[in-house]
């Protein structure tokens, strides 16, 4: 079945599912509220679930080429000794937000995508057989035909940026109601994260010096990049996921991305899971032979799988800067990387 689409929403999510559909037959519109592709950003990680939705977009080659493949991870503590390793069978291709945008954008018609478009709650799209909402967390779509607020608070504010020289590897330091990640990106970046249990604000306005504040007792690695932070434009964010207790599409409406469900970020998930929505959703409207069955085969595949993530996310983040029994959790993290028996 074929039709024609709007598409709310040029993230990750919407470019996705403007690619997706066009492949399948869909002649295809996308607004964003924004003048255009934002430069930069950090890097995201892309898991081998994420390569296969890539590869069925057609930009797996592309992205392969210039992103950093990473194999495995280090845990560490504070101090810089090792709680765990993920193995290296693991592995993700890091690559900027800005390149993997660009290279979904590339795959669409110029006149595609109409930037300076911002979705009012009052508009309707009549002539539309399908309505997707790809607006990001704080989705305008979904508030106005799910209603309620869905947003929950996580009490954690994430920093990140990238400084110019290269890494070799994947590191993440757990420390007391903190945590501090380093890894690779492509043209031989670095990419950092930062998570705090308490929104710091009011100590310091400047991330640069609050960071280094929060984490000046730190390893040298970390040490390393906060002397690195000076002048690098820092992203300070209050983190929230989504837990959306009703079906991702309502009528000829559908959630895809943040919209639908927005994940903490410590599994590096959320614009993987965009991608794989956003294939998924082709999928299911080649297969069905209408917009409605197509959309409940698409809520059946993508909501428990993407529930689960969200949860174990807000788990993995309230454990990974807890305040307390931080002994306690390292032992077990360490039992449980290495299959030995818990000694703290
Ligand atoms: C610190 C951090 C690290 C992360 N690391 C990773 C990672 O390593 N790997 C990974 O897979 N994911 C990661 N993520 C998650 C990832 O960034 C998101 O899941 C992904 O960007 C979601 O894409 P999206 O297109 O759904 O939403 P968004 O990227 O938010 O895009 C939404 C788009 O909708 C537009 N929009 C919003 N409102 C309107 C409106 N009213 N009208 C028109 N347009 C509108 C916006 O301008 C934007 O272009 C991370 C997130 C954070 C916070």
């Amino acid at each position: 079945m074929s039709g024609q689409a709007i598409i709310i929403g040029a993230g990750v999510a919407g470019l996705a599912t403007a690619v997706a559909l066009r492949d399948a037959g869909w002649g295809v519109t996308v607004h964003d509220r924004a003048k255009g592709l934002a430069p930069g950003g950090t890097a995201l990680g892309m898991w081998p679930e994420a390569m296969s939705a890539l590869e069925r977009l057609g930009v797996a080659d592309g992205i392969r080429r210039h992103a950093a493949h990473s194999r495995g991870a280090a845990l560490l503590d504070p101090r810089g000794m090792i709680i765990g390793r993920i193995p290296p069978t693991r592995s993700a291709h890091l690559v900027s937000r800005e390149r993997l945008l660009s290279a979904l954008l590339d795959r669409l018609p110029a006149d595609a995508v109409h930037w300076g478009q911002p979705f009012a709650s009052s508009d309707e799209f009549p002539t539309y057989d399908l309505v997707v909402g790809a607006d990001g967390i704080h989705s305008l779509v979904r508030r106005r035909h799910w209603g309620s607020a869905v947003e929950r608070a996580l009490g954690t504010v994430a920093f990140r940026g990238v400084i110019d020289r290269p890494t070799a590897s994947v590191s993440e330091t757990w420390g007391r109601g903190a945590l501090f990640g380093v890894t690779p990106m492509d043209e031989g970046r670095t990419n950092w994260f930062a998570c705090l249990r308490r929104d710091p604000v009011g100590r310091s306005e400047e991330p640069a010096a609050l960071l280094r504040d929060a984490f000046e007792s730190w390893h040298p690695g970390v040490r390393a990049v906060l002397a690195e932070l000076e002048g690098v434009e820092i992203d300070r964010r209050s983190l929230f996921d989504v837990r959306l207790p009703h079906p991702y599409a309502r009528g000829n409406v559908v959630l895809i991305g943040d919209a639908a469900h927005a994940m903490a970020p410590n599994l590096g998930r959320g614009a993987c899971e965009s991608l794989i929505d956003a294939v998924t959703l082709a999928r299911a409207l080649d297969t069905e032979p209408e917009v409605a069955s197509a959309l409940r085969r698409y809520d059946r595949a993508r909501r428990p799988a993407t529930r689960r993530i969200v949860r174990t996310a807000r788990t993995l983040n309230r454990i990974a800067t807890a305040e307390r029994g931080t002994r306690f959790r390292d032992a077990a993290v360490r039992a449980l990387l290495t299959g030995s028996s818990i000694s703290a």
